[in-house]
């Protein structure tokens, strides 16, 4: 089965280049397109900017990153740490998928360590069943597929076991430059808990690979519901 969409949804900018950017930059390899989409705007992301000035330096750095792998960029625009599972929202992440037509979509644990990437996830796996509802009216037409959809590793691998491995060895300059993109976020994340979301990201690519016989791999999990599920390899 040749993947010739993916989907990438995280709750903010910078998510999806930490949990599956080795992946994503495969599956531009292979030639598929690739949409990154982030639900909130990221605007509680800075101290020193106004929120206003913190969501245009996030979506000029998602643009960014995005561009390294040729894939676009969608922000839904909602304010960070305020995502909820409601109508309207279900709504917004189901017009996303039916705009995108993924053969693949990629998003949060819901075991993740923050609140929006938990409902993230919660709204993607709800969202990519009910696309395929005629009765569901959104701007797009419904889908005539249940994209699978994967689950990507949680922070430093706290409470996620992977199912599934990707070998991202050979792309991890390339994850590393996406990740890099994100500079707003750098000094922020230090003074907030002290991470280094690049170091962070580098000691989970190696554990993921000793664990599947690579030097730097990224684990996933197929969220396990019918019919998401497939009899062949979608991941890279
Ligand atoms: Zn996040």
């Amino acid at each position: 089965m040749k993947v010739e969409r993916v989907l990438a949804v995280g709750a903010h900018p910078d998510d999806v280049e930490l949990g599956c950017g080795g992946t994503l930059a495969l599956y531009r390899k292979m030639g598929a397109e690739v949409v990154i989409a982030s639900v909130s705007c990221g605007d509680k992301g800075s101290r020193e900017l106004s929120r206003e000035e913190t969501v245009r330096v996030r979506r000029e750095e998602a643009e960014r990153a995005a561009g390294i792998i040729r894939a676009t960029y969608i922000s839904l625009g909602l304010m960070d740490s305020e995502i909820f599972e409601d109508l309207e929202n279900r709504a917004r992440v189901i017009e996303l998928i039916r705009n995108v037509r993924p053969n693949v979509i990629l998003t949060h644990s819901s075991s993740d360590y923050h609140a929006d990437h938990r409902t993230t996830s919660l709204l993607v796996n709800q969202a990519s069943y009910i696309a395929t509802s005629f009765r569901f009216e959104t701007e797009s037409p419904p889908l005539s597929w249940v994209p699978p959809v994967y689950h990507m590793d949680n922070y430093l691998g706290v409470n996620f076991l992977p199912e599934e491995f990707v070998d991202i060895t050979a792309v991890i300059e390339v994850k590393k430059k996406m990740i890099l993109q994100h500079k707003s976020q750098f000094p922020h994340l230090k003074e907030r808990s002290g991470e280094d979301i690049l170091e962070d990201m580098l000691i989970l690519a190696r554990l993921r690979g000793r664990q599947s016989g690579v030097r730097l791999a990224e684990g996933f999990r197929l969220f396990r519901a019918w019919p998401h599920i497939r009899t062949y390899r979608l991941l890279p």
